[in-house]
């Protein structure tokens, strides 16, 4: 499939090394925070990144702009210009107090990929484009995929309106404060025409350590879980003193106790059946302000995100999941306001792509995995919106959402290496 020989590739990619290692450097010196890396959608920490990213680009020779969700691009300009566009990237925010590699990862590898090119003397027909995307972490405006669907046009209205979970701003004010133009996303205007784009390729770590496991540097991805989600759910009781008989009760804690087993029985029962899901309750409490040691719970939250690689697994979920939900309001006397909902498509991975990579990874002699991606990632957004899609994943210890992520840069090149004879192979025509 290239034209250059994988030792040219190889030995381009390493020579890129310094490189990726002053970036991620840079990186984490601008969103350092007294505990581990803070880069806030549409904040400083996020903005921070941006800047790093187009200065780089920039000294690249690249074309540098931005869109109206303040997403930046940085494309080489390939020869004939009405051909659809190769873009790789990932998301430059981070979750609070995390690591230093989930997202950046992928916009490096972009511009590794793009200077070990450039260092072949590679002419491309095609535009490359690296893409530094914005608000992929939903924690804080609790929506997926913020930057990449506002580039695709797929943000659902309504999503602008939503408040940082810390600022209590709207993400329209944080994305004007960042030098975004709201009014044109919500005005339907998106800056990616899905025809404009040849595919999408990101490189991202493992946030499992299934590859640590495996003892692999990198695997290409077989698909990304689409989801359903409660960020703000309630189960709504009676308060009662803690004497109060079991058959008088209306007890929310009860009741969630209840939902957390008959959640985690239905994971064990699609183990079993070799569907792979997963479902998190991640916030798990009573009402702080009316809780006690002597009163019986009235009221229950809790945040729910259930995830599958399947559409109709995940439309089966959500079906029994309410069946649940209806048998524990029977029995307990309580009612569930699951309150508002969220979701993300299955993100399909192009077969095609994914081929080529794998028979990248053996021209080059590295050692590649095959896994499903346990989280979400902006490829899915591009994938749902028609894109032909694909992503590479880089080994990864101590899982992610942590500041404890430790991504080996010798793995990191691995990875790179791929993507930049992925690109090569298909630049030129
Ligand atoms: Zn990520």
């Amino acid at each position: 499939m290239m034209n250059l020989s994988a030792d040219a590739i190889k030995a381009a990619v390493a020579a890129q090394r310094s490189r990726a290692e002053g970036l991620f450097d840079e990186l984490a010196r601008c969103s350092q925070r007294p505990r581990g890396i803070t880069r806030d959608t549409y904040g400083a920490g996020e903005n921070a990144a941006h800047e790093v990213f187009g200065a780089q680009a920039a000294s690249l020779g690249l074309e540098i702009r931005r869109d109206a969700a303040a997403n930046t691009y940085a494309t080489w300009p390939g020869g004939d210009r009405s051909l659809p566009a190769i873009v790789a990237g990932s998301h430059l925010d981070s979750v609070p107090h995390g690591g230093n590699f989930d997202g950046a990862a992928g916009v490096i590898a972009g511009l590794v990929a793009v200077a070990a090119l450039k260092g072949l003397g590679v002419m491309p027909r095609r535009d490359i484009t690296v893409m530094g995307i914005r608000a992929e972490e939903s924690v804080w405006f609790q929506v997926s995929y913020i930057g990449s669907r506002s580039a695709l046009g797929t943000l659902p209205p309504g999503a602008l309106d939503a408040r940082r979970i810390d600022t209590g701003r709207t993400l329209a004010e944080h994305m004007t404060a960042s030098g975004g133009d709201p009014a044109a996303i919500r005005a339907g205007r998106n800056e990616l025409a899905t025809s404009a784009i040849h595919a999408f390729l990101e490189v991202h770590i493992e946030q499992a350590p299934s590859l640590v496991e495996l003892g692999k540097p990198i695997a290409i991805c077989t698909g990304i879980p689409g989801n359903f989600r409660y960020p703000d759910a309630r189960i709504i009781g009676r308060y009662d003193h803690v004497g109060t008989p079991r058959r008088f009760r209306h007890d929310a804690a009860t009741a969630a106790a209840d939902f957390a087993v008959a959640l985690d029985k239905l994971w064990e029962e699609h183990e079993a059946a070799g569907l792979p899901m997963a479902a998190t309750l991640g916030r798990f409490h009573t009402d702080a302000a009316a809780h006690g040691l002597t009163s019986v719970a009235g009221e229950f939250h809790f945040s729910l995100d259930v995830r599958a690689y399947d559409a109709d697994v995940l439309a089966n979920l959500e079906a029994r999941l309410k069946g649940i939900v209806s048998e524990i309001e029977a029995r307990r006397g309580v009612r569930f306001e699951l309150g508002p909902r969220a979701s993300a498509a299955v993100g399909i991975v192009s077969p095609v792509i994914r081929s080529e990579l794998e028979q990248a990874a053996v021209l080059l002699k590295i050692p590649a995995a095959t896994i499903g991606s346990p989280a979400s990632h902006d490829a899915a957004a591009f994938a749902a919106a028609g894109v032909p899609a694909a992503m590479i994943f880089v080994r990864n210890e101590n899982g992610s959402h942590n500041p404890d992520e430790a991504m080996k840069i010798d793995d990191f090149l691995q990875a790179c290496g791929v993507l930049t004879a992925w690109i090569a192979a298909n630049c030129r025509a």
